[in-house]
């Protein structure tokens, strides 16, 4: 029921984890695709090769989301192999856990400047290619630690509260051209990003999620695909939670 076929969809951070099944999905549904990686260039080209070997239509940029001539440069890239841009998806992210008294300025920069500042220059530099689409649209990939905070998480969480409300301003300010802005915020979900977690962190996490499980990335990226997809056309500012029922607002 999902095509996207002909849609030209950009992914941040999608050699791996969560990003590299939302390109699965994408390219599966049809669409052509574009994803970046930062700094891990084995890894982003076996996932590139990956892609390519199944006949799919993807390409590969190194970028930082983070820096204005890098986006300037990734737009370039962007014109020339697609064509154009129908959605773009901010999935890039890091972490620099620390608890508040430990964590240093540059942890808290260093994960604001990529997880927040990234992706608002990200929307800024494609927003004129994305008014061109005929339905454009921006996912933004936030995080639970962004609605409920999280120990030890004082910048990441604040990067993606920030990213939630700079969602919804965008959905205000474009809703009158047709642009549709969502964020889907997964929770503990299975990466390299978790794999760093010990077995108490785990633990205590696994006791706060009503479903008992970790997630899969393939429960984020249906989301995604849902949002990237016409079923929700009439959807905007919204944050869409996959979190195994951990946050339930009331
Ligand atoms: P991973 O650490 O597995 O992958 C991160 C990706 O982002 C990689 O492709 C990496 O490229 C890229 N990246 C990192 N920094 C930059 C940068 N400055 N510019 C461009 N690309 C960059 O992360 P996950 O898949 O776990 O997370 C994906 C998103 O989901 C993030 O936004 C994260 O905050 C969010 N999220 C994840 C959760 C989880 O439990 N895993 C929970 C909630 C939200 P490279 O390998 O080259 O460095």
């Amino acid at each position: 029921m999902i095509n996207l076929k002909d849609k030209k969809i950009l992914v941040t951070g999608g050699s791996r984890g969560i990003g590299k099944e939302i390109v699965n999905f994408l390219l599966k549904a049809g669409a052509e695709v574009m994803f970046t990686y930062h700094s891990n260039y084995d890894k982003a080209n076996e996932t590139l090769k990956l892609f390519k070997k199944a006949g799919f239509k993807c390409f590969m940029s190194k970028s930082d989301v983070s820096d204005l001539e890098s986006n300037q440069q990734l737009f370039k890239e962007v014109q020339e192999k697609l064509g154009g841009l129908d959605i773009l998806i901010n999935n890039a992210g890091i972490t620099k856990d620390n608890l508040l008294l430990r964590m240093t300025l540059d942890q808290f920069d260093s994960v604001v400047k990529t997880n927040l500042r990234g992706v608002w220059m990200t929307c800024k530099v494609f927003l004129k290619m994305l008014l061109r689409s005929s339905n454009g649209k921006i996912i933004n990939i936030a995080s639970v630690s962004g609605i409920m905070g999280n120990a030890g998480q004082s910048n990441y969480s604040s990067a993606k509260a920030g990213v939630i409300g700079l969602t919804k301003s965008i959905a205000r300010e474009y809703a009158s051209k047709g642009l549709k802005v969502n964020a889907v915020a997964p929770g503990f979900t299975v990466t390299d990003m978790t794999e760093r977690l010990n077995e108490n962190q785990i633990q205590l996490a696994l006791k706060s999620i009503p479903l008992g499980k970790m997630g899969s990335t393939e429960d984020i990226a249906g989301a995604v695909l849902f949002l990237a997809s016409d079923l929700s056309n009439y959807i905007t500012g919204q944050t869409i939670v996959v979190d195994g029922g951990m946050v339930m607002p009331i």
